[in-house]
């Protein structure tokens, strides 16, 4: 059950969300991570980078949880980082939605939190509940 499902329903952001990201690449690099794709997902990069999809699939991805992930290097950094995302345009729907995903959501402590790792949160532009639950729309990732 997600809280797209109840529009109406009150929640800690009815009030909408502060977030506007400063580009410090916190999120692409560190810790190791995961960063899902869809086959459409991949399909977009792959185009975008004019190479064949088996290619781009052997070249950038890798198989994490039975699930396809972009590969990142030893020092836990996403192999699209450099000195910001070299894909941007084409970047998968779970970096786009960053940091409005379901599991940072839950409560208003989990969001706090995020905003030690992310210093975007709290600041910047106003999001709108129904902007956020848009974002929520099919994207109840989470970071592993
Ligand atoms: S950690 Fe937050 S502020 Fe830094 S690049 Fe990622 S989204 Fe932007
Ligand atoms: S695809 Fe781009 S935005 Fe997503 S983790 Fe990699 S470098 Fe960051």
């Amino acid at each position: 059950m997600n809280m797209h499902n109840f529009p109406h329903r009150p929640y800690f952001f009815d009030e909408g969300l502060r977030f506007s990201c400063c580009g410090c690449g916190s999120c692409c690099t560190g810790d190791p991570g995961a960063v899902y794709l869809s086959n459409e997902e991949a399909a977009c990069i792959a185009f975008a980078l004019e190479l064949a999809l088996d290619e781009f699939y052997k070249c950038y991805t890798r198989n994490l949880h039975g699930k396809c992930s972009l590969q990142e290097r030893h020092d836990g950094s996403c192999i699209f980082y450099d000195n910001g995302c070299t894909i941007y345009p084409v970047r998968p729907g779970q970096c786009r939605t960053y940091p409005f995903w379901f599991s940072i959501l839950r409560s208003p402590e989990r969001w706090r939190r995020e905003s030690r790792y992310c210093p975007g949160i709290g600041r910047g532009k106003l999001h709108a509940k129904e902007e956020i639950l848009s974002l929520l729309q099919g994207n109840d990732t989470s970071r592993t």
